[in-house]
């Protein structure tokens, strides 16, 4: 799920195999090619506005969806089932226009939907928007929208400390704006900060784990080495064609 297009390029990531980012029509047919129990997100013109005049929200309910295309519906009224929910026509607003609780709500849905998997699951969830934020080189934008993925982090965390058995990674794939806090005060919750760039930086970003096998994610690596990271964690065997297989990536911080 995401505070984006659900075809945007992070979530696509997980779902479809184009060869361009914004081949968004071609990626929401990527959502009818596999068996995700749950999506939330914008986007909702590359299911229903398309070129080839299909209707993927229909095809989705032929395949046992529960779908909705509102932006204003709770989305908290799905509690079990597969679950479909295009929340915006493309991306859903900022927090400073009105997000309100909505990734909260979705981590919330998302968790209670997925829980009642028999052999666990795994979830996906994105602040998009914090990088938005940093190409803007705007502060409030970056700061309102952390504070909201820091929300859902709490749900995140709140159910895995019940749970026992999840485990929570929260990275990103990259800084964005060479961002430098410059001041601010936690007392009052002001932030100042200036910016390098309009663009990507090659800034280490932070990874924190929570759960069993957090341990692994200790140290400095390159991020492809999640990847493997997690496939360790969830028990599962690497194929042998991915970059990274037998390079025997370190996960004790020697790089
Ligand atoms: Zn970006």
């Amino acid at each position: 799920m995401a505070t984006c297009s659900i075809t945007h390029a992070t979530p696509a990531s997980f779902i479809a195999h184009q060869a361009k980012r914004s081949l968004e029509e071609a990626i929401a047919l990527g959502f009818l090619k596999t068996e995700v129990d749950v999506f939330i997100g914008g986007g909702l013109r590359y299911f229903t506005q398309r070129q080839d005049g299909r209707n993927l929200l229909k095809e989705l309910r032929a395949k046992g969806y529960q779908t909705l295309a509102d932006t204003t519906a709770d989305i908290r009224q799905f509690s079990k089932g597969k679950l479909a929910a295009l929340t915006a026509d493309l991306h859903p607003p900022r927090m400073t226009e009105g997000r309100g609780d909505y990734l909260m709500r979705a981590t919330q849905t998302a968790l209670q939907i997925l829980k009642q998997q028999p052999k666990g699951f795994f979830v996906m969830i994105e602040g998009s928007q914090i990088d938005w934020g940093g190409h803007a080189n705007n502060t409030k934008y970056v700061t309102s929208e952390m504070i909201d993925f820091d929300q859902a982090i709490g749900e995140a965390l709140r159910f895995a400390q019940q749970d026992k058995n999840t485990l929570v990674i929260v990275t990103a794939d990259h800084e964005t704006g060479g961002m430098s806090l410059t001041a601010g005060s936690t007392a009052n919750g002001t932030a100042e900060a200036k910016f390098t760039t309009g663009g990507h930086t090659g800034v280490m970003v932070p990874v924190f784990a929570f759960g069993p096998g957090a341990e692994a994610f200790g140290g400095i690596y390159p991020n492809t080495a999640i990847y493997s990271k997690m496939i360790q964690a969830l028990g599962l065997t690497r194929p042998d064609n991915h970059p990274t297989s037998g390079k025997n990536r370190s996960s004790t911080g020697q790089y």
